[in-house]
């Protein structure tokens, strides 16, 4: 399984670089792992439609925006015959009138060729040879953790979420954490729902990780300083950057 880094900033994207999305490819198969503003414009054309199901983590701008562009690809291509079938996108089911309202706009895409399916915590995918599983973050919308493994390897996402000993436990011994570091240590957090750059690498020692990714950073910041902080507390971190490549067994760096 192959990772890469299609966006990394929240709350808007900045130059080169979208809001978060991930592609993971395991033997053709693709899941893109939300959709952030901008994220459509690292996918490899037209390879990356082949095979693809995308899942967004819950119903934020910043984790669904470029649907928009997902959309109307999907429908361009298809009446070019470039994809034969629609693409599914995984939306958590929704839970209060605010989400109903975002699920009904994405249903209201008119020239698109996306099949929304709702999603929750109980719900298994399998895509190719690869199986996903979902478990409740604790965020101020319905959000989930994602975690996708094949015979081999585990990665898991932690979407936007505050601290949470259920995503330590999700996270037991993966491969790969992609982990969310809004705020660095030194920034007294807004929220509750987001982590600092201790606590993400709090949760990757105590869920003993092989890989700690971090990401969800402030456009205004640079990428060394969350970096720094976090390789305090976990040595095997390292930082989103727009297309980098994580090749499970090792780190391939396109800048
Ligand atoms: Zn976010
Ligand atoms: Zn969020």
């Amino acid at each position: 399984m192959n990772l890469k880094v299609l966006g990394f900033l929240s709350p808007y994207p900045k130059e080169n670089d979208n809001c978060p999305g991930y592609l993971i490819e395991d033997n053709k198969y693709k899941i893109m792992l939300d959709c952030g503003n901008g994220c459509t414009s690292n996918l490899n054309m037209n390879y990356d439609l082949e095979n693809l199901i995308i899942i967004i983590s819950h119903l934020h701008n910043d984790h669904y925006g470029d649907l928009l562009s997902m959309a109307y690809t999907s429908y361009v291509y298809y009446n070019l015959g470039i994809i034969n079938d629609h693409i599914k996108v995984y939306v958590p089911y929704p839970k209060s009138k605010d989400e109903e309202l975002i699920y009904d706009y994405l249903l209201s895409f008119k020239e698109s060729k996306l099949k929304f399916i709702p999603y929750d915590e109980n719900t298994k995918i399998r895509h190719g040879n690869m199986n996903i599983d979902f478990k409740s973050a604790n965020h101020s919308i319905t959000t989930y953790y994602i975690k996708v493994s094949n015979n081999y390897k585990k990665i898991v996402y932690s979407a936007d979420t505050g601290y949470s000993d259920s995503l330590i436990e999700f996270s037991s011994n993966a491969d790969l954490l992609i982990c969310e570091s809004t705020f660095l240590k030194s920034q007294i957090k807004s929220t509750k729902y987001h982590l600092n750059t201790i606590e993400a690498g709090t949760i990757a020692k105590k869920s003993n990780v092989k890989t700690l990714l971090i990401t969800h950073f402030w456009p205004e910041i640079d990428k060394e300083v969350y970096l720094n902080e976090t390789k305090k507390i976990f040595d095997l971190t390292t930082v989103s950057r727009s297309n980098k490549v994580i090749k499970l067994g090792g780190i391939h760096e396109k800048r």
